[in-house]
């Protein structure tokens, strides 16, 4: 029997219908750590709140049910492209999705499986497998080498808080309300001094946060350690400055290893290509 839900007589309950209203999102992982996926769970209650808004059509680490492939509103991708069934699903996913969000710094900025592409691919897969025969050992490149990014939730992993706090945007955005959100243009510094902490540049200690893109409440600066630049470059950041200060601080090869950790190096070497410093 065929039943007209878009009547007015609403001949199905309030609550039926505001479930068949519900946008589709999945949350797909690609080669990665899962840590971002894991960053979203460890939100507890607020996670779930967030999720009762939406109807999940994949979420491996909450259901193992078969994704049918339909269409959906938006689709999260964490991870790197790294093999040839994560491009396929990378590719089938940006076609089904309405927007598709990258979540964190390895989607975004190749992060620390980039390493590899800075170092000898053979010797290096040799130090994780006995066998290499049949191992996939293509470069890491990011997601949006490959499909349309629309929004990115930067850092490794990503902040739970804002998540929470672009996912009602996001969620606006495509039932044609709003714009995309874009994520201020400031550095860590802003958060590491609200927390009133003293600057480590002061005692000589590295630190990339004036050119990295905030966020993250300045969680490595709050710690003492330097930040190493996991949320990526800021629009405005002056890279040139940023380089020369460090480089009273650490060697060149001290400056290009922790460059490697996140994949910052690639775009630190756009900027200066875009900045005519190279
Ligand atoms: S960005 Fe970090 S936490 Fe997220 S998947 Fe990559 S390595 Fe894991
Ligand atoms: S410690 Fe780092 S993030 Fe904090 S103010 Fe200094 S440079 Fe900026
Ligand atoms: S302080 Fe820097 S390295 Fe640490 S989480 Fe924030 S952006 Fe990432």
């Amino acid at each position: 029997m065929e039943i007209n839900i878009n009547t007015e007589e609403k001949i199905l309950p309030t609550e039926v219908m505001e479930e068949i209203k519900k946008p589709k999102i999945a949350i797909v992982s690609l080669t990665s750590c899962e840590g971002c996926q894991f960053a979203l769970l460890d939100l507890g209650e607020k996670f779930l709140e967030a999720m009762s808004l939406v109807e999940m059509v994949d979420f491996r680490l909450l259901e193992d049910e078969e994704d049918a492939g339909e269409p959906i509103d938006i689709g999260f991708v964490e991870g790197n492209p790294m093999t040839a069934a994560n491009k396929k699903t990378l590719m089938e996913l940006r076609k089904r999705s309405k927007l598709l969000v990258v979540i964190g710094n390895c989607a975004a900025m190749g992060g620390i499986p980039e390493i590899r592409n800075y170092h000898e691919k053979q010797q290096t897969v040799k130090h994780v497998y006995k066998y290499i025969q049949g191992i996939e050992t293509e470069e890491v490149r990011e997601v949006d080498n490959f499909v349309k990014v629309d929004f990115t939730f930067p850092g490794c992993p990503i902040t739970g808080e804002e998540f929470l706090k672009y996912f009602p945007i996001l969620l606006a955005n495509v039932k044609g309300e709003g714009e995309l959100p874009t994520i201020p243009d400031s550095p860590v510094c802003v958060e590491c001094k609200k927390k009133g902490n003293r600057c480590l540049l002061l005692d000589k200690k590295p630190c990339f946060g004036p050119m990295i893109l905030g966020g993250c409440d300045a969680v490595c600066p709050t710690s003492r350690m330097g930040c190493q630049g996991c949320r990526g470059l800021r629009p405005t950041g002056n890279v040139k400055a940023m380089k020369m200060t460090l480089k009273t601080m650490m060697t060149d090869e001290e400056f290009e290893n922790t460059t490697e950790i996140y994949g910052l190096k690639d775009d630190i070497e756009d900027w200066e290509k875009e900045h005519g410093e190279k």
